[in-house]
């Protein structure tokens, strides 16, 4: 290999054009001097300084005692051809020399990989374990982590039990059956909000239940509360939110520490925040479980409305989240004209004014 390029003798600073032959047992250096003689040099490729400087594809290299002899020459394929010439040479697998070997295609190449892996990861891979571990989460881990939550939900707060127990009978008979035990907790406050933990408990403030006026209201605020439990919505962004982590424990293979690990972490992991899919899915849900049970969806229609009344200035978590509250009203008038059980329920009402008469009472 001939390569045409610059030699410094060490002795002085003066840079000779030269012609350069690589061969596998000697690199000979060909020049003419100061004295216009023709001069030959030859390097021991083997002894060459394991120093290499590369700036706009050019590549130095020294060589023998303090001071040094060099050799510069400027070509983008050199350091890849002399690795292949060298290939047992320290020299060649220095680092700086080993990223020059890479060509502007391969790098852009290799960032375009990365990326791509990285968005597959985050998209699909994370997902995709979030939705595998739900499928295999145990219903008691649920209820377990809920009862963690529930602990600190409710702690200094002023709790309605009386009023709580209607509700939660009222609960009971809107839905028939659960997987879970629910359970709902009137929290004093007059904050219009209310809200679902994983595995069964539901927090509601009376701010919101003085403002009702119908059961079909409790029953549309239930069913939707109830929805989120049902379809494991907490549970779910819970596992999302820890998806890294259950892949890394998962890849270690310590799938027992995993369970403990969701447990320690629940309440920081769960933000009670919904998307925009996940507050539709638990409308057409508590709408569904209405139907069922002969409720107007008038019910609906009148608790976003309050709502949005008392939406401003502060916005509470329960409204905070899309869909906004006009579009949840428009789905509620969709349903208020296609709605075909409304004989009311009797049942639901007794509880309903029961539990009215408790949050008068204390
Ligand atoms: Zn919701």
């Amino acid at each position: 290999m001939r390569y045409q390029g610059f030699y410094t003798t060490g002795q002085s600073g003066h840079n000779f054009a030269c012609e350069v032959a690589f061969n596998t047992d000697t690199i000979s250096i060909t020049y003419t001097d100061s004295h216009s003689q023709l001069q030959t040099v030859n390097w021991n490729p083997t002894l060459l300084h394991p120093h290499y400087k590369s700036e706009n594809q050019t590549h130095q290299f020294s060589y023998g005692n303090f001071p040094y002899q060099t050799l510069r020459i400027t070509d983008s394929g050199l350091p890849l051809a002399l690795k292949q010439l060298y290939p047992a040479l320290p020299l060649m697998s220095n680092k700086q020399f080993s990223f020059y070997a890479w060509n502007k295609p391969f790098i852009i190449g290799l960032l375009l990989t990365v990326s791509t892996l990285f968005l597959l990861i985050w998209f699909v891979l994370l997902p995709w374990v979030a939705h595998f571990a739900l499928d295999h989460f145990p219903k008691k881990y649920e209820v377990q982590i809920g009862e963690e939550m529930y602990k600190g939900s409710v702690q200094g707060k002023q709790l309605n039990s009386e009023a709580g127990k209607q509700a939660t009978l009222f609960l009971k008979a809107l839905i028939d059956s659960s997987e879970y035990p629910v359970q709902v907790d009137v929290v004093h406050s007059k904050e219009v909000n209310a809200f679902a933990l994983p595995g069964g408990h539901i927090i509601v403030y009376d701010g919101i239940l003085h403002s009702m006026n119908s059961y079909e209201e409790l029953a549309a605020l239930l069913g939707h509360e109830y929805a989120h439990v049902k379809l494991r919505h907490s549970t779910r962004n819970i596992l999302r939110q820890a998806s890294i982590t259950i892949l890394l424990y998962s890849l270690m293979g310590d799938v027992s520490g995993l369970g403990a690990y969701v447990l320690q972490n629940a309440a920081s992991l769960n933000n009670l925040q919904y998307s925009r899919e996940l507050e539709k899915e638990a409308d057409v849900e508590g709408y569904q479980l209405m139907q069922q049970k002969q409720v107007d969806a008038s019910g609906m229609l009148h608790l976003f409305e309050t709502l949005k009344k008392s939406a401003a200035p502060q916005v509470p978590p329960f409204l905070s989240t899309h869909p906004t509250t006009d579009e949840r009203i428009t789905f509620a008038k969709e349903k208020l004209s296609e709605q075909k059980n409304t004989n009311g329920n009797e049942t639901l009402k007794y509880y309903f004014d029961q539990m009215k008469k408790q949050l008068l009472t204390n």
